[in-house]
């Protein structure tokens, strides 16, 4: 099972790390690992002071491929969820800096809680609204009418170096308004109102 990542998906979240938008999709992936499911607690981890919550729509594959067109895509996913893209901030802007990969930041041991998955029925693909709550406060908000790069698009390019496998997941990226956790947070995801994720950090 892998675990895909996207960077810089939405305009205004590039904009708010000064980061260029850019002209292709930027991937990168997490281990197993890095999954946590059922709610389960968050350890902050030792090795950062600046750990940030990335909340993102993830998707589900559910059939093998490579090379899919965009026009079949739709057919490779069939769930959807609100996951968190945690990273460590501090040891991600010294990785960019020196030109070093980000996997000490992005893909450490629980960096990827999920949420529970709803069917593709229950939204509007092309529009689903989802948000991020801190101790109850709204702190991320984020449709994805605002994708740079549509599903589809991440499926066919992903598959085009990587074969989709059935359970593979794919963080579709973050909007705007990624910041800081500490200790004792309660982070809960919505889709469309709905509360589907619920992330403890200890
Ligand atoms: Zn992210």
């Amino acid at each position: 099972m892998k675990i895909f990542c996207i960077g810089r998906n939405y305009a205004d979240h590039a904009k708010e790390l000064n980061n260029a938008v850019p002209s292709q999709p930027l991937i990168f992936m997490k281990p197993p690992t890095a999954l946590v499911r059922n709610g389960r607690d968050v350890y902050y981890p030792e090795f950062t002071k600046d750990m940030h919550y990335e909340a993102e729509i993830v998707l589900k594959v559910c059939r093998n491929g490579r090379h899919v067109e965009e026009k079949f895509a739709h057919k490779y996913f069939d769930a959807i969820s609100i996951g968190i893209d945690f990273t460590a901030r501090d040891v991600q802007s010294k990785c960019k800096a020196k030109g070093h990969p980000w996997e000490i930041a992005k893909a450490f041991d629980d960096s990827a809680p999920i949420g529970e998955f709803i069917e593709l029925s229950e939204v509007n693909l092309e529009e689903i609204n989802f948000h991020l709550t801190q101790n109850g406060v709204t702190v991320q908000k984020g449709n994805t009418k605002d994708l740079i790069f549509p599903f589809a698009t991440l499926i066919s390019y992903i598959s085009k170096f990587f074969r989709l496998q059935k359970g593979d997941l794919i963080f579709t990226g973050t909007p705007a308004g990624v910041g800081p956790t500490k200790i004792g947070d309660k982070l809960e995801g919505f889709i469309e109102g709905k509360k589907l994720l619920q992330c403890n950090v200890k």
